[in-house]
């Protein structure tokens, strides 16, 4: 804190893994010798560059960019790109950090990373928006490769801006290699990629709930966010007997009391996917309450999905949910929940499903499309969602052997944190102090 006082997303992510892991590291003294909390938190290296740009009407502009790649003990760096204005370093940091546990949690050989720059692709044209992933790939290209760091898409980085980016990847470097995730199904990506978190989520909320001796049938559920994430989440959901009700933008919540059926959802995807259009304008299309700049967490439902963004869910937030008798919530964004939020839902007994695990699905696919690349073939949509499915129960197994406190609700942030950390942290102390 002291040496990075500014850095206040990565305090909180830090703070939220060791209250779990130093406990642990104390009953387990070789970790606290060989200084792995120290070396965890610390990223192999930041690469902070310069972006410079020309937009439509010829006026240069410029911006900050990084890459943090934060740990490839179990294998090369892999974490998305997020292009936002609030991106800066200590955002980086703290995704970077959750993704070396959650690339743990996979199964999968994956270290952790994060990048992107503070550029805004929000009302900006397709030309403008090359403009800039071609200036970005010109420095990134000589830190990333698929045996080093294989950066995906995050918050602002859809299709359209890995295809720019992977494009410009292989043109400069004359290679055709599995170096981004996420990319169209025709030149290299995987089937279910785009599906995956959201998918993923759904799969681990459902397991959550078995292991209760519960299920999702007939409840209802509060999505937030209208993005990537959010979209397959409530497909999933809807296909899973969920009653969707609600979804959102930075703009405002949409509150469908009837539910968002799988029609209503295509006319979001539209809107949101093609149209690049406003959540407000489902109530052009569909009688429902519209709260103008407002998040979905004072109505009353079963479960919650936070899909958007960091610290969207803060304890007044968890205090309405508990009390309208939420049973379960599980994040689809990186650390949606303050750590004051969580401490609430948990005490209320709200079972609680962490990112770090509930949202692995996407990475899960990302490490699924590496294996493609490198054999040179393509699986079935079929065969990939099978995979995604045992992966996201192999997780949910991680939590409950290292979280399961013995009073009958599993504490998976525990659960996530101390199985990732061990995987990362043996893979360290074996080799040594490097
Ligand atoms: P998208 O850019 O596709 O969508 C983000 C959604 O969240 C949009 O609806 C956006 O609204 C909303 N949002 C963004 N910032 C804010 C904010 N400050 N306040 C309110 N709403 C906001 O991103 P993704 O769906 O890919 O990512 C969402 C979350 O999931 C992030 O935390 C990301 O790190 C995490 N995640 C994503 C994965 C993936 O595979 N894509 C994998 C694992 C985690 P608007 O359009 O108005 O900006």
């Amino acid at each position: 804190r002291e040496m990075n006082p500014a850095e206040t997303e990565y305090h909180q992510a830090v703070e939220e893994v060791m209250n779990h892991v130093i406990p642990f590291v104390n009953d387990n003294p070789d970790y606290g010798k060989a200084a792995i909390l120290e070396r965890i938190c610390e990223p192999d290296r930041i690469i902070s560059f310069r972006v410079t740009w020309m937009d439509d009407d010829k006026n240069v502009h410029v911006n900050r960019a990084w890459r943090v790649q934060f740990n490839n003990a179990i294998g090369p760096y892999k974490g998305g790109l997020r292009f936002h204005p609030t991106v800066n370093q200590g955002i980086l940091k703290f995704l970077g950090f959750e993704q070396c546990f959650k690339n743990a949690l996979t199964t999968l050989p994956m270290g952790g990373a994060k990048g992107g720059s503070n550029f805004d692709p929000k009302g900006k044209s397709n030309e403008e928006v090359f403009r800039f992933c071609q200036s970005f790939m010109a420095e990134l290209h000589r830190h990333i490769g698929d045996e080093r760091d294989i950066p995906a898409g995050d918050i602002g980085v859809g299709d359209r801006e890995i295809s720019y980016l992977f494009g410009n990847y292989k043109k400069i470097n004359n290679i055709f290699e599995g170096t981004l995730t996420g990319k169209g199904v025709s030149f290299g990506g995987s089937p279910i990629r785009t599906e995956a978190t959201g998918y993923g989520l759904v799969y681990f909320a459902q397991d959550m709930l078995n292991h209760h001796d519960n299920s999702m049938e007939g409840k209802t559920v509060l999505i937030s966010g209208s993005g990537n994430v959010a979209l397959y989440a409530a497909e999933k959901a809807i296909q899973s007997g969920l009653k969707v009700l609600t979804m959102s933008d930075s703009s405002g919540t949409i509150y469908d009391k009837d539910g968002i059926t799988e029609e209503k959802l295509a006319y979001i995807k539209e809107l949101k996917k093609v149209k690049r259009g406003r959540i407000h304008e489902y109530t052009d299309e569909y009688s429902c309450e519209y709260f103008d700049g407002g998040k979905p967490w004072h109505i009353p439902a079963d479960l919650a999905f936070p899909c958007a963004t960091e610290n969207e869910l803060n304890a007044d937030d968890a205090q309405n949910l508990i009390d309208n008798g939420l049973m379960l919530l599980a994040e689809g964004a990186n650390m949606p929940c303050t750590n004051e939020a969580v401490h609430l839902l948990k005490n209320a007994d709200v079972l609680y499903g962490p990112g770090k695990a509930s949202n692995a699905g996407g990475v899960s696919v990302s490490g699924l499309e590496i294996s493609q690349n490198r054999q040179r073939m393509k699986w079935t949509a079929e065969k990939v969602d099978e995979k995604l499915y045992s992966i996201m129960k192999d997780i949910h197994e991680k939590c409950v052997e290292y979280g399961d406190n013995g009073n009958g609700i599993i504490d998976y942030s525990k659960g996530a944190n101390i199985a990732g950390f061990v995987k990362l942290a043996d893979a360290m102390l074996a080799y040594g102090p490097i």
